[in-house]
């Protein structure tokens, strides 16, 4: 344990979200929008204000899936360029996913969208584990990470490859599940004896799972380790940790969600 965080038996953890994923690949845009009713949308959206790139961001987005982080910063320094013509610094993105299946549907996406390489812009996908970087200390100026982080085996491991991968002054930013911190709301549970994030996780993602793309257990699994992360502090305690400075998060939705940042040095 770390930070009174429970690690579920490793192997367990990595088959089950290996599956998890090697299913859902194809619906998983789908069940995005289903599940939020459209809102990761907005979290990412958000996240992305957050992350402000600039015209020569080299970025490494881990756990990149079908490109919904990348895209939008694409999007983000299109938009920079197109302001900026004579600005001649190239920016780049790496996706990178454990899960190839998960790239390819991303890939695909890319190409329709038109979000390949250019000379203002460098794509790139790569398959492997976000424990083990197949890249060279101090080689990005940003690394994200969406709604991965819960899923890996070991979370300080994964920490630490991102310490190693970014430059001094390089931001580390994740996007998570998080817990409920909001007091009103918290209050208002309490009052009337109930939970209904718990009722709306637990009862409606496993039967939605079900109906969509015909799996209960994995999204039971998947609400299962929202519950399991760590709280917000403590999350924000392990990425100090790592050697991260100026560690701080912003709660989405009460909590649903949290953006935790921080700075290699
Ligand atoms: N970031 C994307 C988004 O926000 O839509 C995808 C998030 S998806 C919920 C989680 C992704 O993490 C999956 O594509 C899965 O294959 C990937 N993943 C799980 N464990 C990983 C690991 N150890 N290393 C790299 N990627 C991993």
């Amino acid at each position: 344990t770390h930070f009174g965080f429970e690690t579920v038996k490793a192997s367990e953890k990595a088959d089950k979200v290996h599956k998890v994923f090697e299913n859902v690949a194809e619906s998983y845009d789908l069940m995005n929008d289903a599940m939020s009713a459209g809102i990761h949308r907005v979290w990412k959206d958000v996240f992305l204000e957050r992350f402000y790139p600039t015209q020569g961001t080299k970025l490494l987005d881990v756990a990149g899936g079908t490109g919904d982080i990348a895209f939008r910063y694409i999007n983000y320094i299109k938009k920079l360029v197109k302001a900026n013509p004579d600005n001649n610094v190239q920016s780049s993105v790496t996706i990178y996913d454990i899960n190839q299946h998960m790239l390819n549907v991303g890939m695909k996406r890319a190409e329709r969208l038109g979000f390949q390489s250019n000379e203002a812009l460098d794509v790139d996908w790569v398959c492997g584990d976000a424990e083990k970087l197949p890249f060279d200390d101090n080689q990005f100026t940003a690394y994200t990470i969406a709604f991965g982080i819960r899923n890996v085996t070991n979370i300080d491991n994964v920490l630490r490859e991102a310490y190693r991968v970014l430059q001094p002054g390089g931001r580390f930013m994740c996007l998570e599940f998080s817990h409920i911190e909001d007091s009103n709301l918290l209050q208002w549970q309490a009052f009337h004896h109930k939970n209904i994030y718990d009722q709306y996780s637990f009862q409606v993602i496993p039967p939605m799972g079900q109906i969509l793309a015909s799996q209960w257990e994995p999204y039971q699994y998947l609400v299962e380790s929202i519950r399991r992360f760590p709280k917000q502090q403590d999350f924000k305690k392990m990425i100090r940790a790592a050697g991260f400075r100026a560690v701080d998060y912003e709660n989405l939705t009460f909590g649903v969600c949290a953006i935790h940042s921080g700075y290699k040095v």
